[in-house]
């Protein structure tokens, strides 16, 4: 469910024309609906047990400061995983003591400002950074709060390289040292280890997995307790699914949402825990869209590419992860005679293709489409790959929409480099 519809004709976001937003801003664009992002936070937050129970946003999936800030007035957490986003979230207005700290990389000076800045939760996915931790907090005189980050070994989610849950991926500690490590981690002076953290990977739309990571999950905050270890807290992680095809065959949004939450509620019935969540592209996948223009129909055989002015540095997901996109037309399409179409965009890689042979209505050069589902992992990913600015955000509520963040401009994006001196 999100908040793009054609309204006389024309695709809208909320009550705004795009074709207004591509006047000021020009193409291409990411827009953002903050209706739909707040529908979203509403309706997970309610799901599971807000204020009881803490729902952290994966800022990761898209950190723009209208996102954020839309997201903080609501009281949403951060799930953050680098320094650079405790900061950028921070200057959102989402506090430290609402932020859990997530990552297998963490640096001696990431975890040092962590601990400075009072982050409520360090989620430590190894005995290396377990170590460094309580070392950097006890050195300033602190006892940082974490939870151990178990891999569970059930992997799970949209594509190989979405996975992280599988003995195979780089993410927490082993399921079989995970005791053990939760025991040192007790008897050391600078953290204080309350609680487990999971997360076995993204756009996962069915829930078996989930269901059998957290079932192992609580065999493991039973075991502990049994040891007279202290559990307070189980950070279930995020990865919930989208609906990238509205005609997708499985039934999910509210529904998907609602089925996840009782499976929670029911495998954790009586564990007498905090739960924590870390939810991303479920929150903002469906509220963004990456709005392109049609530059040139270069037809080849039977091959018909449309070489739009969005590229793979914009918007990679269709290059790394074959992620579908739906497209629809800025201005209806009403009887139009369907085509297959490429979509590609300018940059030098064959990859850089949204998207092969799909049907769609007639386009012609100049015409003005919309990615759909672009919001999360869209801009977050984005590059200057072949020297392309960083392109333009923009936020719209209602009837009114802002430039959350300018297009970059070709001093900016050529401005921080130096030459070497004996040049
Ligand atoms: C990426 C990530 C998330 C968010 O995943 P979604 O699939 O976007 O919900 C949550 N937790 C951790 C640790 C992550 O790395």
């Amino acid at each position: 469910m999100h908040h793009f519809n054609y309204i006389s004709g024309i695709l809208h976001a909320e009550n705004v024309d795009i074709n207004t937003i591509i006047k000021a801003v020009g193409t291409p664009v990411y827009i953002y609906s903050s209706a739909t992002i707040e529908r979203h936070f509403k309706i997970f937050a309610n799901a599971v047990g807000v204020p009881k129970n803490r729902v952290f946003y994966a800022t990761k999936a898209n950190a723009n400061l209208g996102v954020l800030t839309t997201l903080a007035r609501l009281g949403a957490g951060a799930d953050v995983v680098s320094e650079g986003e405790i900061r950028k979230a921070q200057a959102a207005g989402i506090d430290p003591n609402n932020m859990v700290f997530s990552g297998v990389g963490k640096t001696a000076r990431e975890l040092a400002y962590a601990v400075s800045v009072g982050i409520y939760q360090i989620n430590v996915e190894s005995e290396g950074e377990l170590e460094l931790l309580s070392e950097i907090a006890a050195s300033s005189g602190k006892r940082q709060d974490i939870v151990l980050r178990v891999n569970p070994d059930v992997g799970a989610g949209g594509h190989a390289k979405i996975t992280t849950g599988s003995s195979a991926n780089k993410f927490g500690v082993s399921f079989s040292e995970a005791e053990r490590l939760y025991a040192k981690a007790s008897n050391l002076a600078g953290v204080r280890c309350i609680g487990l953290a999971v997360h076995i990977g993204s756009q996962i739309t069915e829930l078996d997995a989930l269901e059998s990571a957290f079932v192992k999950m609580r065999s493991v905050v039973e075991s502990l307790r049994s040891q007279g270890l202290h559990v307070e807290r189980l950070d279930l992680g995020g990865g919930l699914g989208i609906p990238y095809e509205q005609q997708a065959p499985f039934a999910h949004g509210p529904d998907l949402i609602e089925a996840y939450a009782a499976m929670v509620m029911r495998v954790t019935d009586g564990l007498d825990v905090e739960l924590g969540f870390e939810p991303g592209r479920l929150i903002v996948g469906n509220a963004g869209i990456l709005v392109t223009e049609a530059l040139y129909l270069n037809k080849r055989g039977n091959k018909n590419f449309l070489v739009v002015d969005a590229a793979m540095n914009d918007l990679v997901r269709p290059a790394m992860y074959e992620a579908y996109h739906e497209i629809w037309p800025v201005i209806e399409p009403v009887n139009a005679t369907c085509h297959a179409y490429d979509v590609v965009g300018p940059v030098c890689e064959s990859g850089d293709t949204f998207t092969s042979d799909r049907n769609l209505p007639e386009i012609a050069k100049g015409d003005l489409i919309a990615l759909m589902s672009a919001g999360a992992y869209g801009a977050t990913m984005s590059s200057t790959y072949n020297q392309r600015p960083l392109i333009a955000e923009v936020m719209v509520k209602g009837d009114q929409f802002v430039i959350t963040r300018p297009r970059q401009t070709y001093e900016e994006l050529i401005g921080t480099d130096v030459a070497p001196i004996w040049v």
